[in-house]
């Protein structure tokens, strides 16, 4: 029999917003949250410390911001917002399955969540607590990809799990095209190299050279996050 024992014993769980979507939809899909959080308790109770960051693509990205003329930087603030209202879901669902949980925002926004102080969410960790990561690295320009990074070589995390569509990195889109070739493992500067957009090239970069593993799994085939 396989044993239980975890593979990783903290890891950092990259969702992006879309996960807490139902298709074709747009928003927070409380049920769907529930299933997610239920995977991640399943992870939590084989003893695997879990902080995971939330994206907020779901609700509103910086781009689509300015491809309506706003500015940037003032369309990235409200993408960081859409994240903080998807964490604010995230810690529901969690408690929800009877986990306990601490939403750390990287913007001051007291009432809501927590400062981001490193030792503290270590500790949040230390006793069991599952950690919910909004509002990115908390400037503009940045994703929640490279936030990611930089939050699992703060926390000392031993892998990125980043869930996606597709299990693994693929040289194009599978879902648009059927050539598609995976790759089985793949260097940062290949991914790099090769303009594959499995996360931005800052968030690879950081991972690079700091030697973060990535590990991509689609979060859409149940009992994934486990496996
Ligand atoms: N964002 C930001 N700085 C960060 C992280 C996120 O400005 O450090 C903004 C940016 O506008 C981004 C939005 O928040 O488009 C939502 O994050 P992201 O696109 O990474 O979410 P995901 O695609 O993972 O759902």
């Amino acid at each position: 029999m396989a044993s239980q024992k975890p593979a990783y014993t903290r890891v950092l769980l990259k969702l992006s917003g879309e996960a807490l979507m139902s298709m074709p939809s747009y928003g927070v899909d409380f049920e769907r949250a529930q299933a997610i959080a239920q995977e991640i308790k399943d992870v939590h109770d084989l003893g695997v410390q879990v902080a995971i960051m939330i994206g907020g693509g779901n609700i509103f990205r910086g781009i689509r911001g300015t491809a309506v003329g706003l500015d940037r930087a003032a369309a990235d603030q409200m993408g960081l917002l859409a994240t903080v209202i998807n964490g604010i879901a995230l810690q529901e669902a969690l408690e929800k399955v009877g986990l306990i949980c601490r939403h750390v925002s990287a913007i001051e926004i007291k009432a809501l969540a927590e400062p981001f102080i490193r030792r503290r969410v270590i500790r949040h960790l230390e006793k069991d607590r599952v950690v919910v990561f909004s509002a990115g690295i908390g400037s503009p320009y940045f994703t929640t990809d490279t936030a990611a990074a930089l939050r699992a070589l703060e926390i000392r995390a031993q892998v990125i799990m980043k869930a996606t569509k597709v299990d693994g990195v693929f040289s194009a889109d599978p879902m648009l095209d059927k050539t598609a070739k995976k790759f089985p493992t793949i260097h940062y500067i290949d991914v790099i190299k090769k303009g594959l957009t499995v996360m931005d090239s800052t968030a690879i970069s950081l991972c690079k050279d700091n030697s973060m593993p990535i590990l991509v799994f689609n979060l859409n085939k149940r009992g994934n996050i486990k496996r």
